[in-house]
């Protein structure tokens, strides 16, 4: 395969034919915009970073084009120019390769056609070709010496027939593999035959792990687009780290230059833009030209700097919201934080408090418990009415078909503690993870009993639309079904984003290496892109599974929050106490 590349190769530089007129030029001087598709309608003009990308895609020693673009910064029109241009001078057959069968007839109907009607040279140019039952498509163009195709990635069989010089692939990111395979091989494997092919490239990135373009734009030259700065004349790329404004007021956005640290105001944005230039950061690369973009040298009216800050402040707190603006304004693949957790940082955040020095604001107490051969683990938490508490871990050594083993866990699940508020708080709740199969019997066994005290077998089913308890409908059997996924995704996204989640001191830093156990990330299956829970290699992850299971827990309650604190504060004196747990069963841990 590799000789057949370089044997093409080789072919294709014989075959570089004299140069023509640039693509910039071209669209400059003879591309029309109809109303419809732009708010400037008439002549184009490009932006300076538009000119060098257009002209890569007609320069005959570039093969392959690849763009990481943001929205905003007028990709399809360097896309229809590229389009109608082979069509003017270069006559080839062309394939449009877009996600779906509606981005297919969008782009048709409301760029394509329009434009070619506008446009001189390019009118009447295209004519509808009829399909093999006889019907016109929309897809299916041919003009003098060529070609036009446009087809859907979701339809990849369409690919299969035809062979073509120029391909033109926009938002590959949004391409999926289907059973017949990935569509973005599938068309480039359509352009072998041509010596003097080109593979057009763009879009918006999605995830970083898995993102088409930016895999490509890794391969390429790497361009990078840098403005002079208005007040030192030092070069940069504009990046969000760059844009400051004063605390609370967006609309005071401003760029920080890297080089003399001064604030350079958003008035001088277009110049620096004009006097812009692409820089390669890896020109040993040669035929494959990559550039990456982002909106902040757009200077389009909708991407001013105080007009994102203020998009990106709304965004903050809310995920979605941001990874659509790291996607597509700042023209970057999306990370899921949770992968930055780290247990140190976690444990770091320990406070002093415990089973034995309960918080006043907690008003309940649930614990999750985890079945191993050879030991129980649990968890107990505490709730207040905004925030979680993790009181103690514990291990209770033993085998789970051991009565001596449920005794001790029973004793424990009986304790109270005292309480701020005077009077003492226990577990009010309490679900066993029972799913290991040899275990299953020995847990109902424990918890048959103990329904009313909320003692409760509970079982971890998958997906993220579960909800977080729920009790199973199969006859007979005391058993809960657990959400676990959906309660570890809420479990990431507060410990890396908030600060409601608070932690005893009595936690060992084994435990944030449990709790931190398993991240997000994306994985294809059945050759989709999903994201799922996967355990890092070599962690165990009980403490996470029992915080999961007392979080569940807290399901189960329907207290009322003042009734309780009502309760607390009646200082109830109670033999009981003697049976208070103290700091002996916390050195317990394993
Ligand atoms: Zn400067």
């Amino acid at each position: 395969m590799r000789a057949i590349e370089e044997v093409r190769r080789r072919a294709f530089r014989a075959l570089i034919p004299p140069p023509r007129m640039p693509l910039s030029e071209w669209i400059e001087r003879e591309m029309r915009l109809p109303e419809a598709v732009s708010a400037l309608p008439g002549r184009v003009r490009l932006w300076p970073y538009q000119r060098e990308i257009a002209d890569a895609i007609t320069d005959p020693a570039v093969e392959r084009v690849s763009l990481v673009k943001p929205v905003r910064v007028g990709f399809s029109t360097i896309l229809s120019g590229a389009v109608a241009s082979y069509v003017a001078n270069e006559p080839s057959p062309i394939l449009v390769l877009l996600p779906t069968e509606a981005d297919c007839r969008d782009y048709t109907v409301s760029d394509l056609e329009p434009i070619f009607e506008a446009t001189p040279c390019l009118h009447g140019l295209l004519s509808a070709e009829a399909d093999e039952t006889g019907r016109n498509t929309l897809s299916s163009r041919r003009f003098p010496g060529g070609s036009l195709k446009i087809v859907a990635a979701k339809s990849p069989r369409n690919l299969r027939r035809h062979n073509v010089r120029i391909l033109l692939m926009d938002e590959v990111d949004g391409m999926e593999v289907s059973k017949e395979g990935d569509p973005i091989t599938l068309a480039e494997r359509r352009t072998l035959s041509f010596a003097n092919r080109k593979i057009i490239m763009g879009s918006t990135p999605v995830h970083e792990e898995t993102s088409n373009v930016l895999r490509a734009y890794a391969q390429s030259d790497a361009r990078v687009f840098e403005v002079p700065c208005k007040l030192c004349g030092s070069f940069s790329e504009i990046q969000w780290a760059h844009i400051e404004w004063a605390t609370g007021r967006p609309e005071t956005a401003a760029f920080r230059c890297p080089h003399c640290e001064e604030i350079v105001d958003e008035k001088y944005k277009p110049e620096m833009v004009e006097a812009g230039r692409w820089r390669a950061t890896r020109p040993e690369v040669k035929g494959h030209a990559g550039f990456r973009l982002n909106a902040l040298v757009s200077c389009l009216a909708n991407a001013s700097w105080a007009k994102l800050a203020t998009e990106f402040v709304a965004a903050t707190g809310h995920p979605d919201k941001l990874q659509t603006f790291v996607n597509t304004i700042l023209a970057q693949g999306w990370r899921e934080s949770a992968e930055e957790l780290d247990e140190a940082g976690l444990a770091s955040r320990r406070e002093r408090f415990g089973l034995d020095e309960i918080p006043a604001p907690i008003l309940m107490v649930t614990t999750g418990i985890d079945v191993q051969d050879d030991r129980l683990e649990l968890t107990f938490l505490g709730h207040s009415r905004t925030e979680t508490f993790v009181l103690a871990h514990m291990v209770i050594w033993g085998s789970p078909l051991d009565n001596t083993t449920w005794y001790e866990l029973d004793e424990l699940l009986k304790s109270r503690w005292p309480h701020p508020l005077g009077g003492t708080i226990g577990v009010d709740a309490a679900v066993i993870d029972s799913g290991d199969g040899g275990v299953t019997d020995a847990v109902y066994g424990f918890t048959r009993p103990r329904f009313n005290r909320k003692i409760m077998s509970g079982k971890g089913v998958s997906g993220f639309q579960r909800p977080a308890i729920q009790k199973s409908q199969a006859k007979g059997v005391p058993l809960f079904l657990v959400g676990v996924d959906a309660l570890k995704a809420q479990l990431l996204s507060r410990l890396s984003r908030g600060r409601d989640i608070r932690f005893s001191d009595s936690l060992e830093p084994r435990y944030f290496e449990e709790l931190t156990s398993e991240r997000r990330v994306v994985r294809y299956r059945s050759g989709r892109p999903e994201r799922v829970f996967e355990r890092i290699s070599g962690r165990r992850a009980e403490c996470l599974d029992c915080f999961v299971y007392a979080i569940a827990a807290r399901g189960l309650l329907t207290l009322d929050p003042d009734r309780r604190e009502a309760e607390l504060s009646q200082i109830v004196v109670s033999k009981k106490s003697s049976n208070t747990i103290r700091s002996a069963w916390l050195d317990r841990r394993a």
